[in-house]
């Protein structure tokens, strides 16, 4: 069983690199221009769906042996910053599969599980990661939804809220309680792979969101859901907290990379249009201040980069990496939300302007600072990390 995302690289740098240069004539060839139909439709039209599968995104990190491509962490983490140059829609329905379910399955599911579930994730049935509800987001430990044991199935009830893909998912893993003792609140949490058509289970309508759009979300109401036995991810109860919190670490590579990949595209963005836009006689790219807040935002992007590269390197070595991935998350993605303002100022007027591209990234990177551990949640995890190893230090 492995208690680490994949390392080492699955192909050879040069493979790789020609994997990457498809995968980015893709975005730009593709995806980008499909943006104008995703804003329209308010979801991914299908035929994008019908190519992202064809091109085995939906399994990137799913091993070879079940019909993915096998990548390793490093490996996927660049392939997602790819993605990310286009809308966060594209990489927001495939990387619950890649990310969190695959993680997940990989970590605690056992041999029937992966047989069952990483083939058809590979293809591309839509995953889903449900451990948000009404009344617990930053406290996960203090989620209320229960599995109840009822002889060899369990009867789920609760309610899960901002699920991303909720509205359009074939399966979801769900964080339920598995017993109301008095033990330490993440003791009794376990996760149950859930297929979306089980009855009992409703999926509400997409909520409406500030950007993002195409990236649905939405609630998954769980009433007397029975599920067997077989459901419960790794055959035993209480793991699924743990369980959640690894796929987190792979989550927040994923987040940060995506806040980096968009990065790039709206500092392209500014630049652009700071060398075409003239004011006073000359174009505006002459003026030192616009030179500065470009020069700032180059700043910010080769520091989330970099960092990105060393925490993958931890990782990759086998190093604990908990804190790294957290200051990845919480450095690329506050970036990204000053580099997003700084294009909107250099676009001046345009920059409020809905037709003009940089309004929409300004609200689509919001949430990069919210989800996958808030910036707060963030700062929790890596000063708790500090202090422990000081105090390990004696
Ligand atoms: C678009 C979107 C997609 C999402 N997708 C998913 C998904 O697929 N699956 C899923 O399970 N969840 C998902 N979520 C939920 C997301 O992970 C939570 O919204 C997030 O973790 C914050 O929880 P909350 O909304 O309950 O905020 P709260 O926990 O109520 O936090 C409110 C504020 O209090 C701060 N705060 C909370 N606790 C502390 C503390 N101890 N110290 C200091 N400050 C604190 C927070 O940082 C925040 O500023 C999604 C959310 C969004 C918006």
């Amino acid at each position: 069983m492995l208690d680490r995302p994949a390392t080492g690289r699955s192909m050879d740098a040069e493979t790789f690199a020609a994997f990457k240069d498809q995968i980015r004539r893709f975005v730009r060839e593709r995806l980008v221009p499909a943006e104008p139909e995703v804003m329209e439709l308010g979801q991914l039209p299908d035929w994008v769906l019908a190519e992202m599968r064809e091109m085995g995104l939906f399994g990137l990190t799913v091993p070879t042996e079940y019909g993915g491509l096998g990548l390793s962490l490093t490996e996927y983490i660049e392939t997602i910053t790819e993605i990310a140059w286009a809308a966060p829609a594209f990489r927001a329905v495939l990387s619950i599969n890649t990310g969190m379910i695959c993680t997940a399955l990989r970590n605690a599911g056992t041999d029937e599980q992966k047989r069952e579930w990483l083939p058809k994730l590979a293809a591309g049935a839509i995953g889903a990661f449900g451990l948000t509800e009404p009344d617990s987001g930053s406290d996960s430990a203090g989620l209320r939804t229960r599995a109840a044991k009822d002889g060899d199935h369990y009867v789920l009830n609760g309610t899960k809220r901002y699920i991303t893909n909720g509205p359009i998912a074939d399966m979801v893993l769900v964080m339920a309680r598995t017993s109301a003792e008095n033990l330490p609140k993440n003791a009794h949490v376990s996760a149950f792979l859930v297929p979306t058509d089980t009855p009992g289970l409703t999926r509400a309508k997409p909520d409406k969101k500030m950007g993002q759009v195409g990236a649905l979300t939405g609630d998954i109401v769980l009433e007397d859901v029975r599920v067997p036995a077989s459901a419960l991810l790794g055959g035993e109860e209480g793991r699924g907290f743990k369980t959640a919190m690894m796929a987190l670490d792979t989550g927040r590579f994923s987040v940060g990379s995506s806040a980096i990949g968009y990065s790039r595209r709206i500092l392209e963005s500014a630049l652009r249009y700071a060398t075409e836009r003239k004011a006073f006689g000359e174009t505006i790219a002459n003026f030192q201040l616009i030179q500065a807040m470009l020069a700032d935002s180059k700043v910010e992007l080769y520091a989330a980069e970099s960092m990105l590269a060393d925490a993958l390197r931890r990782a990759e070595d086998g190093l604990p990496f908990s804190t790294e991935a957290s200051c990845v998350k919480l450095f690329a993605t506050e970036a990204c939300g000053r580099i997003a303002d700084r294009a909107v100022q250099i676009y001046g007027g345009a920059g409020y302007m809905a037709e003009y591209e940089v309004e929409r990234f300004y609200r689509d990177v919001r949430v990069y600072r919210i989800y996958e551990g808030t910036t707060q949640i963030q700062q929790l995890v890596i000063a708790k990390n500090m202090l422990r190893e000081f105090a390990a230090q004696g």
